[in-house]
């Protein structure tokens, strides 16, 4: 593994990038990112290993429970259908989870394997099943009732063809978020729990200092915004819409004791693609057995937004529960979180530069997806900023064209 010194010299040797390049750096590139999520921290984490000199900030710490970031656990599958450059990301996420977890020795990384289940239109998982091994990753076809025998916790009514990813599973969210901010710290970096004053004003071809709600002002050769839901607000004329949040529930029914059917050792996480598609994680880390319907939600206010379940939602989980896994019907309701989904129209990520301004980058756009991506996601972030590569055109800004600003409908599981 290369040496900090080496990874120093390595991005200091580099054709600096469009916005670093101008200038003639003596020292390390000193780069501010904004917000401790998924996101953010991990690409702080990859720019401080190559030497950058990375300030984080968060205005309410890592993985906190208004971040998208913040659930208890998030499920990483490499299916994505057609959509086979995020099954290639979600393959690098899984070395890399892997690759943390054997480090620091923390199982943020659970797995159990996932489980798709799919109703009348499987084109999805038809999709999938060819670009997963296309990846070096196993995915296995079950008929509904070799399923049902492998699962008999599971009721296959009305499911036409499962698939089994066995190297997916789930991750304790929050805890790595905050384990990465302590990794950033450990590895050079600095940490801050500050805020930026939103609307954040960038012209003139290059930004130099950030204000921040306390007055005060970071100064810097680069920003990497990872404002999460919080992006719109923080630029509203560049991204105001494009990032929605929207409402989303999680439910946490309690299992009966001593009853391990229900548990990560005999339950993969699962994903129901039916009409809706609805998803859950078995043990979750003794929180409950997880019930989340995926299909958006209304629009939220991610700072003062009610966190509360609604009951209509625990009644149609409920519903859900009985019909799929029959012995829950009655479980108690443990536990709910409200997050939200910060949904880009076309569900894709942002990971480009501010118009006005290329040493500004905005980073976010996860869209109900982005967590499982954090490691693999820093690594590209980091290689942009210091001009080792160029986004992808798909998570670029100038995808929206004139859609501009007005949000259109997502496509999470195209
Ligand atoms: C219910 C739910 C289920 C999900 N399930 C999955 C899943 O199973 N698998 C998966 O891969 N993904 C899933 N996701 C999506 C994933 O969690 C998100 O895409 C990802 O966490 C987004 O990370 P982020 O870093 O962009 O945003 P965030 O985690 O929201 O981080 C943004 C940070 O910016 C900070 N911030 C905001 N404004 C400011 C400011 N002015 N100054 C300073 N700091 C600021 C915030 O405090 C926050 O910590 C799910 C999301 C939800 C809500």
């Amino acid at each position: 593994m290369p040496s900090r010194r080496d990874l120093l010299k390595a991005s200091l040797s580099l054709p600096m990038t469009a916005v670093l390049s101008r200038r003639v750096l003596t020292q390390a590139p000193r780069i501010v990112v904004v917000g401790a999520g998924a996101f953010g921290g991990w690409t702080a984490l990859e720019l401080a290993r190559r030497g950058a000199r990375v300030t984080l900030i968060d205005a309410w710490g890592p993985g906190n429970v208004r971040a998208s970031s913040g659930g208890e656990t998030r499920i990483i599958r490499a299916g994505y259908g057609t959509r086979s450059i995020y099954t290639r990301l979600a393959a690098r996420a899984l070395q890399l989870w892997r690759a943390h977890d054997e480090r620091w020795q923390r199982g943020f990384f659970r797995r159990i394997g996932a489980l798709w289940m799919f109703g009348r239109d499987d084109s999805f998982g038809r999709a999938s099943a060819s670009a997963v091994p296309a990846e070096g990753l196993p995915i296995e076809a079950l008929t509904p009732s070799a399923a049902a025998r492998r699962f008999p916790q599971i009721n296959f009514s009305g499911v036409s063809s499962v698939l089994f990813e066995p190297e997916a599973g789930y991750l304790l969210a929050r805890r790595a978020c905050e384990h990465v901010v302590e990794r950033v710290v450990a590895e050079g970096g600095e940490y801050r729990q500050a805020a930026v004053a939103s609307p954040v004003r960038v012209g003139g071809g290059r930004f130099a200092s950030l204000p921040l709600a306390d007055g005060t002002a970071l100064s810097s050769d680069a920003f990497v915004f990872a404002g999460g839901p919080w992006l719109g607000a923080l630029f509203p004329d560049v991204i105001g819409r494009l990032v929605t949040p929207t409402r989303q529930e999680v439910y946490y029914f309690g299992t009966p004791a001593g009853d391990d059917r229900f548990l990560d050792a005999r339950l993969p996480a699962w994903v129901d693609f039916g009409e809706r598609v609805i998803y859950g994680a078995p043990g979750n880390a003794n929180r409950g057995f997880k019930v989340a319907d995926d299909t958006a939600g209304p629009p939220f206010d991610p700072t003062s937004g009610d966190r509360n379940a609604t009951a209509s939602g625990v009644k149609s989980a409920r519903a859900f529960l009985k019909r799929r896994f029959p012995a829950l019907a009655d479980a108690p309701l443990v536990g709910a979180e409200v997050c939200q989904y910060e949904a880009s129209p076309d569900s894709d990520f942002i990971v480009d530069t501010h118009p006005a301004a290329a040493n500004v980058w905005i980073v976010g756009g996860g869209s109900g997806h982005g967590f499982k991506m954090g490691p693999a996601l820093g690594e590209l972030v980091a290689s942009c900023v210091l001009g080792q590569a160029i986004p992808d055109p798909i998570f670029r800004l100038a995808r929206f064209g004139s859609r501009a600003k007005s949000p259109a409908p997502r496509k999470k599981w195209s």
